[in-house]
C-alpha cells in the first residue's frame, strides 16, 4: 500500500485594500491590521509546510469575484478571510467567525476549533461561529470562514490591534486552529 503525501494549500484574504479602507477609528485603518494579521499567518503556515497565497500582499483592492477565483485556481483546502468588526457599543469586543449562509454545519463545528486556538492564545471572547450572506464568501467553491479578529469599536482591542505583538499572537493562534481544521477537512494521506 503507497501513501499519497498532499500539501495542503491556503488561500489568505485580508480583507479590503486601496481605497476600501474597512473600517476606520482613532486613525487605524481595518485594511491594514487584516494585512498584517494575514502576512504573519503566512509565515507561519509555511513553517508548517502549508503552501500560502494571499490574495492581496499590499495596498490594493481586489475585486471579490478576484479573490475568490483564487481559493479555486489553486484547488485550495481552505479560503481564510481576515476582518475586524465595529459597532456602536464600545462595549463589545472578542472573536467572531463568519460562514456563508449555505455553508453545512459540519463545517460550522470544525471551524469553532480555529476561533478557540485563537482565543487560547490572545484571551480574547470567542463569540461564536455566524451564517452571513457575504460577497466573497458565497462565490468560494472550496470551505471558507472569515474571522473577524477584533472590534475597533472596543477602545481596548483597538489598542491591541495597534500593538504588533497582539497581531502575532492572533496568526499563531489562528495558524494551529487551521492546522488542527486542515487535518480533519483535509488529512494528509
Ligand atoms: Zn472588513
Amino acid at each position: 500500500m503507497t501513501f499519497e503525501k498532499k500539501q495542503w494549500h491556503v488561500v489568505l484574504d485580508p480583507g479590503h485594500g486601496g481605497t476600501e479602507s474597512g473600517f476606520t477609528a482613532d486613525g487605524a485603518e481595518e485594511k491594514t491590521i487584516n494585512l498584517a494579521v494575514c502576512l504573519r499567518l503566512q509565515q507561519l503556515l509555511e513553517t508548517y509546510g502549508v503552501d500560502v497565497l494571499l490574495t492581496r500582499t499590499g495596498d490594493t483592492d481586489v475585486p471579490a469575484m478576484k479573490r475568490a477565483e483564487l481559493a479555486s485556481a489553486m484547488e485550495a483546502d481552505l479560503f481564510v478571510s481576515w476582518h475586524c468588526d465595529y459597532l456602536e457599543d464600545a462595549e463589545v469586543s472578542g472573536v467572531s467567525l463568519w460562514v456563508s449562509e449555505t455553508a453545512d454545519e459540519h463545517c460550522m463545528i470544525e471551524f469553532e476549533m480555529i476561533g478557540d486556538a485563537l482565543v487560547d492564545v490572545t484571551q480574547q471572547i470567542m463569540l461564536g461561529v455566524f451564517q452571513d450572506s457575504d460577497k466573497v464568501l458565497s462565490m468560494v467553491n472550496v470551505p471558507a470562514l472569515m474571522i473577524r479578529g477584533a472590534f475597533m469599536s472596543s477602545p481596548r482591542e483597538l489598542e491591541l490591534c495597534k500593538n504588533p505583538d497582539f497581531l502575532q499572537a492572533q496568526a499563531q493562534g489562528a495558524a494551529r486552529g487551521i492546522l488542527k481544521v486542515l487535518q480533519k477537512l483535509s488529512p494528509i494521506r
